[in-house]
């Protein structure tokens, strides 16, 4: 027996000193240490030998497989230093000291413009509010006053879901009646008049062209209190708009049919690009739609929880749909609404907040 461990103790430290990797090492302790390795077959040739022998011969066997385990545990972390090492060496070197060249990303134009006039309603003590663009037939059509079936319909064919009652919203006033519920009881128990802008983004089944998208951006906003009329509506509109183009503005009032308003407006800039010439933006006319707008209609007020039906102009207010995506177009001389949906980075890239 004795003999036996020295010879496999020979042969393990032979074969251990050729072992460079964990797969080899593994399998070298399976062949010693493992249910049918080399020592259990000493332990069950233990059995056999005489009595008087077995004490020494077990402890010989002990200790040899105390040895292996040892060894094996030794060199294992050996090779996971030396893998440890492999890897560090072949990571890529490099000067930290060395000049960058990285690309900043830059905001979308639209954003920039969103987020300035976030800013000058904001400063104006307008709430800004987030909604859905999936919406529902009832908050994008009826509870603006625009029943089923009604012919107004037709002015925004939009894209309606698989899910039954679902569409995508084609303006942002799909907001309002949630608004309104939102900060009517605010605007009745304590007098705090309603300012919300909405921004979002909206969706129309259009031909698509320089001046048409599919896919464009709004800013709604309303205002609701006791006593207010066309003339707040005015001084609103002027206020924000010189303060987005930073100069004088020509803008022109003139009757417009929207359900949800009466009256309704709609506010006309004096195109930027021609300075009223006529150019391909403005489809020749000199004028750019901007702004719905007009004084928000009793039954949309009613919809609302905010009148009753005993006293519908208990409470009045305005709304606006500035057209985001115009704004932009005008802000920055973008001659094609398409540039803000193709995703080609140098065009977008070059705007910065101003
Ligand atoms: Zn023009």
């Amino acid at each position: 027996m004795k003999d036996r461990i020295e010879e496999l103790k020979k042969r393990f430290a032979n074969e251990l000193s050729g072992v460079s990797d964990q797969k080899t090492l593994e399998d070298l302790r399976l062949a010693f240490l493992s249910k049918k390795g080399q020592v259990s077959q000493l332990m069950q040739e233990l059995a056999k030998i005489p009595n008087e022998q077995k004490k020494e011969a077990g402890a010989l066997i002990n200790s040899f497989k105390q040895e292996v385990s040892q060894k094996f545990d030794e060199k294992l972390s050996e090779i996971r230093k030396m893998e440890e090492q492999c890897l560090i060496d072949s990571t890529e070197s490099y000067d930290e000291s060395l000049p960058e060249n990285i690309r900043r990303g830059s905001y979308h134009p639209i954003s920039l413009v969103q987020r300035e006039l976030e800013g000058i309603f904001e400063s104006m003590g307008f709430d800004v509010e987030d909604y859905s663009e999936i919406v529902d037939d009832y908050h994008c059509f009826e509870a603006l006053n625009i029943p089923k079936f009604h012919p107004a319909r037709d002015m925004q064919d939009t894209y309606y879901l698989t899910t039954p009652n679902q569409l995508l919203k084609s303006h942002t006033s799909a907001a309002q009646n949630a608004i309104m519920y939102k900060y009517g009881k605010l605007l009745k128990e304590n007098g705090r008049p309603i300012r919300a802008v909405f921004p979002g983004r909206c969706f129309r089944n259009e031909a698509i062209d320089a001046c048409h998208e599919n896919t464009f951006f709004q800013m709604e906003g309303i205002m609701i209190d006791k006593n207010i009329s066309i003339s707040n509506l005015i001084y609103f509109m002027k206020t924000m708009l010189s303060e987005v183009f930073k100069r004088d503005v020509t803008v022109r009032l003139r009757p417009g049919f929207f359900p949800f308003v009466e009256p309704g407006f709609e506010l006309d800039i004096q195109c930027l690009i021609c300075g009223g010439k006529g150019c391909s933006s403005c489809k020749n006319s000199g004028w750019l739609e901007l702004c719905p707008c007009g004084m928000i209609h009793p039954n949309v007020l009613k919809y609302g929880g905010i009148n009753s039906e005993e006293d519908p102009y208990e409470y009045t207010g305005f709304a606006f749909g500035l057209g985001l995506t115009r704004l932009a177009m005008m802000k920055y001389q973008v001659k094609d609404i398409r540039t803000f949906n193709e995703g080609d980075l140098s065009a977008l890239s070059q705007f910065i907040s101003c």
